[in-house]
């Protein structure tokens, strides 16, 4: 490609622009995708799997009530987005792992209950089915919860899939339904133009009617090139897996006390991690491991289920998240920038992704949106 055009260029081959590329090209636009590397290779790749639905509980402790309101019909979306990747797997004739065993959420000391409950009630009022759970129902449940556990909550929505089949599966059906996607392909440059815009990439430009940002932690500098400031960051953050065990823990399961998320594989492995801050190399600007971080990680997943115990750790990875401060998405049309859009789901994009990207390839071809987006996205505040 030295000088080509299309209808609609989408920038980043993570899930989000896989998903989006797929909803359009399905609907018959003409659609072509640019990544700086391989497919999958960033956070939609090295994520955990986890479908979450739940307001995060230690960031609901951190930054308060006022700060989970504003983010609580995010939930209604979350719920939405759940209830699509049900249908996936046959949508896309793949296996994805798709499992929703639910997830529990588990206290050991009589106050987090407290917390628990006017978490809960927040989510319920956006439609979440979700309970408290008394020590003797979270035993039943749970019964490889630790000894310790006072009670917690479930949420039966709640469960996972696999990053690694996710996207590759999405852009395979892309591709099929006449995608066009560049590997090792950088945007460098856009610029408005009459008509559309000029995108110059490293293997030459490309001349398109509308742009979808889809660039994920990158996805602010990819605004920039267009004067639009928006405020998305990339925090480096890490997840842990041990060698396969026997099968245990059916659920996804939270701690109360502790940044945690736990899990187990459709292989068995144990996927151990919550958030937990990893580094960037300043040198290659890399993700790096944080020791310190693993370790808490790991005591963490020991404490709420003991039998972790037992089970080998294998790897540690490291890789960038993208997140906003209030955790809400930012999709649709930039104001006062006809044409560019933006598919930009912070911290849980995985479990978004599919119906982030629906939405967003509906609003590009200029249908109403399954959901209402309007009412999660914080698009307008942010542009
Ligand atoms: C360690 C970790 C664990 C996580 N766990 C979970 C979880 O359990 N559940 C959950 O729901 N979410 C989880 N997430 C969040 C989730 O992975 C992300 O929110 C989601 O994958 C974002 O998808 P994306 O396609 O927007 O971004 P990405 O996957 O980062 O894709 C963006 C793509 O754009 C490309 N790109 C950027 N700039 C350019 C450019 N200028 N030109 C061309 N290409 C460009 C990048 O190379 C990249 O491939 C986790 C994230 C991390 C890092």
């Amino acid at each position: 490609m030295s000088s080509s055009k299309t209808d609609i260029l989408v920038v980043g081959g993570g899930l989000a622009g896989c998903a989006t590329a797929y909803y359009l090209a399905r609907a018959g636009a003409e659609v072509t995708v640019i990544e700086r590397d391989e497919l999958n290779m960033q956070a939609s790749g090295a994520n955990a799997g986890s479908f979450h639905a739940q307001i995060p509980h230690i960031t609901f402790l951190e930054e308060g009530e006022a700060w989970a309101r504003n983010f609580a019909p995010v939930v209604e979306m979350l719920i939405e987005a759940i209830d699509l990747w049900r249908g996936l797997e046959a949508e896309l004739d793949a296996d994805l792992e798709v499992r929703i065993g639910g997830g529990i959420l588990i206290a050991d000391r009589p106050e987090q209950m407290r917390d628990i409950e006017r978490r809960m009630s927040l989510e319920r009022a956006y439609g979440l089915d979700i309970r408290a759970l008394t020590r003797d129902e979270l035993l039943q449940l749970a019964p490889y919860a630790s000894a310790q556990a006072v009670g917690g909550c479930y949420c039966p929505i709640e469960g996972k899939a696999n990053p690694l089949k996710a996207t590759a599966a999405f852009a395979r059906r892309a591709e099929e339904a006449g995608a066009v996607f560049y590997r090792h392909t950088e945007l460098r440059a856009l610029e408005a133009v009459s008509g559309g815009f000029i995108a110059t990439t490293g293997s030459g430009t490309i001349r398109a009617r509308r742009v979808v940002n889809c660039a994920g932690a990158s996805g602010g500098k990819v605004a920039r090139m267009l004067g639009i400031e928006v405020a998305v960051q990339g925090f480096p953050i890490q997840v842990n897996v041990t060698a396969p065990v026997a099968p245990i823990i059916k659920h996804l399961v939270y701690a109360a006390g502790h940044r945690l998320s736990l899990k187990q594989t459709a292989n068995g492995t144990l996927l151990i991690g919550g958030g937990w801050p990893a580094h960037v190399d300043p040198d290659s600007g890399y993700p790096i491991v944080d020791p310190h971080s693993m370790i808490e990680n790991l005591k963490a997943a020991q404490r709420v289920v003991p039998a972790v115990a037992g089970a080998h750790l294998v790897r540690t990875w490291a890789a960038v998240v993208n997140g906003t401060a209030d955790w809400k998405p930012v999709i649709g049309e930039a104001p006062g920038h006809k044409g560019f859009y933006f598919n930009f789901f912070p911290w849980t994009g995985f479990t978004a992704g599919p119906i982030s990207a629906l939405t967003t390839a509906e609003l590009v071809l200029g249908r109403k949106p399954s959901i209402d987006i309007a009412r999660y996205s914080s698009l307008r505040q942010a542009a």
